[in-house]
């Protein structure tokens, strides 16, 4: 056991099966494991070995930090990264073999002249804004830096290989948005072969629009959260998906005690209990990345039994009220979510209590909590023999 006591066990073989899942959805475009912020917090090298395994043949990374450490651990294939200022890095990115987006017309001038600094061609994925008001170009400045690019690659200096965008509501299939900004994808798409681009990837699909809307999907879709088996469609459980969640939150109670009726319990007394009772100490808190919101309405399971966070989430634990009846005693394992298949609450519950959305339960969790991996996708054979002898 570490000396940390609390853990994100996280299962590759179900990141594994949700790519294999995702990519049966669709047949005819290639995979790109969305693998930004630590892998949604699951851990970034040891998930994106698990997401090749399960037929991911690109992954994806916002920071340019991400991609190196990909690169850096070893991780081969195609990389996408998307998000650098000025003044980055970019020789480092193409000596490491990234595809980089080009969203601004300071970035072409950038990866352009990052490439002939080092005398490689840059593999570059222009990235149109359809409608989200975020990255990219309008449609209106387009065909200008599409104009750029193509001398620049007459040059040799890069290669448009992708044209791509991002949506803005792709959970809900009857938003006309979403019709409006595949219009303008397409326009894009147009203009730039029309242009003399040989685009080899047209990308627009996130997991939502992965799961449930085929004309978005082009040549390669881009999830990420149902990697790792969350759902990104409020009302549709992972499931109702197909998703198996892959990351299960534990830590052991350290700390048992009987309470009197009228005790107050955690900062600012905001809960009192009602009876005689036992509390449990929980040694995870917001540091760790479980919302303080989750005050008095995070719901944990113990020994079976569903539980409410006690009083205020503090730094680096919270507290249950057993009730006087419980056997459970400290060292004893407290689950903040898990799959479900066992009666835990899931990620998706602890979003509903805390009024946010998956993406954020799992994307905050605490860099101090251990991740440990089971499962064996995407592991080198070596590593697997060790863990299962230190087992
Ligand atoms: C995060 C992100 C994705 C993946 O989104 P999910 O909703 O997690 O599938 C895809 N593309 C871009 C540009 C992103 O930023």
């Amino acid at each position: 056991m570490s000396t940390f006591p609390a853990r994100a066990v996280v299962d590759l073989d179900a990141i594994a099966g949700n790519v294999g899942h995702l990519a049966s959805l669709a047949p005819t475009s290639e995979v790109m494991a969305v693998v930004k912020a630590d892998a949604y917090g699951h851990g970034l090298v040891a998930s994106a070995r698990a997401a090749q395994a399960g037929g991911a043949t690109w992954l994806g990374v916002a920071q340019l930090a991400e991609a190196l450490t990909l690169r850096a651990h070893g991780v081969t294939g195609r990389i996408l990264t998307w998000i650098f200022a000025p003044g980055a890095p970019l020789e480092s990115a193409l000596a490491a073999g990234l595809d980089v987006s080009v969203g601004a017309p300071w970035a072409l001038e950038e990866v352009v002249s990052a490439a002939r600094f080092s005398g490689r061609t840059a593999r570059v994925h222009l990235k149109v804004d359809t409608g989200l008001g975020r990255g990219g170009m309008f449609l209106d400045s387009w065909s200008a830096v599409l104009a750029d690019a193509l001398r620049a690659q007459a040059d040799g200096a890069v290669e448009i290989v992708g044209v791509w965008s991002h949506l803005a509501s792709a959970e809900d299939v009857t938003s006309p948005v979403t019709d409006a900004q595949l219009a303008v994808f397409v326009e894009a798409v147009a203009r730039a072969e029309a242009g003399g681009a040989h685009l080899e990837v047209r990308h627009l699909a996130n997991s939502a629009a992965t799961l449930v809307n085929p004309a978005m999907h082009f040549d390669l879709v881009r999830p990420g959260l149902a990697v790792f088996g969350l759902s990104p469609i409020p009302g549709r459980t992972p499931a109702e998906l197909g998703l198996t969640p892959a990351m299960r939150l534990e830590a052991e109670i350290m700390l048992v005690k009987e309470a009197v009726a009228g005790q107050g319990v955690s900062y600012g007394h905001t809960y009192t209990t009602d009876r005689a009772t036992l509390l449990a100490d929980i040694p995870l808190g917001y540091a760790d990345g479980i919302p303080r919101a989750a005050s008095g309405v995070g719901p944990v399971d113990v020994d079976g039994r569903r539980l409410t966070v006690a009083g205020r989430v503090c730094m680096d634990q919270f507290v249950l009220d057993l009730g006087p009846d419980s056997d459970a005693r400290a060292g004893d394992v407290a689950v903040l979510f898990g799959p479900g298949d066992d009666g835990e609450p899931t990620v998706g519950d602890w979003a509903e209590a805390t009024g946010t959305i998956p993406y954020e339960i799992v994307t905050r969790l605490g860099a101090r909590v251990p991740r440990v991996f089971v499962g064996s996708a995407g592991r080198p054979a070596s590593e697997q023999r060790a863990q299962e002898s230190a087992w």
